[in-house]
């Protein structure tokens, strides 16, 4: 679960909605006093908290957070409008674990959420299902569906899309691919990738088309 403190309605919403629709369980809320009440019920994963807010501030709720042993360890980011560096160095001075300036891009957010999230250990608990519009890959259940259908995918198939996803924007090189998924004791060519990538493709029908070669460098998913 993540908690969205933010006070702009359509920020708030949009932020849900990114979340929500990689895979992640998010709650948007208004203030410090409704993250407070969230909190009694249930402790997040991983807080985004805008800094101008009325009444109690970014910082203010920041501080608190780190001064209860309860709720010291949940990764904060910080979400705000304001670009100064003083904002930035003062976040990161209260215990923030990163930092985000609006406007920004969603692949770019979300990386960054991810990048929190494996960094506090947690990834795995939120990650088990990883999705781009119909296109859901559901890790424990070994498990690719587009829509209701199923689709069959051979273990490094699963693998190469799972990574992919993992890294949703991001270009992968074949080289890392090739790393990741096949070992890197693995003594084969950065072609075996691109077989790989192209039966994938075939696979997926139209969602294959996602899957985009990045050329000279390797390939990216929802770039
Ligand atoms: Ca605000």
């Amino acid at each position: 679960m993540i908690y969205c403190v933010e006070d702009e309605r359509n920020i708030r919403e949009l932020i849900v909605y990114t979340l929500e629709s990689s895979g992640f369980h998010a709650k948007g809320l208004e203030s410090g006093q409704e993250l407070m009440q969230e909190m009694e019920k249930e402790l997040p994963d991983l807080v985004l908290l805008d800094i101008m807010l009325p009444g109690e501030d970014g910082l203010e709720i920041l501080s608190r957070l780190k001064a209860s042993e309860v709720t010291r360890e949940i990764p904060v980011i910080m979400v705000t409008a304001k670009g100064a560096e003083y904002d930035k160095v003062m976040g990161l001075d209260y215990g923030a674990d990163d930092y985000i300036t609006k406007p920004f891009g969603m692949m770019e957010f979300i990386a960054r959420v991810r990048a929190v999230l494996r960094r506090a250990g947690k990834e795995d608990r939120e990650q088990d299902v990883l999705q781009i519009g119909d296109l859901q890959v559901q890790i424990k259940q070994h498990q690719v569906l587009i829509g209701d259908r199923k689709i069959t995918l051979t273990l490094k198939e699963f693998e190469l899309l799972k990574y992919l996803m993992e890294n949703q924007g991001i270009v992968m090189s074949r080289d890392r691919l090739l790393g990741h998924v096949w070992g890197y004791d693995f003594d084969g060519e950065t072609r075996t990738v691109d077989v790989h990538i192209r039966t994938l493709r075939q696979k997926l029908g139209s969602y294959g088309d996602m899957i985009e070669t990045v050329r000279g460098v390797g390939y990216r998913i929802g770039g």
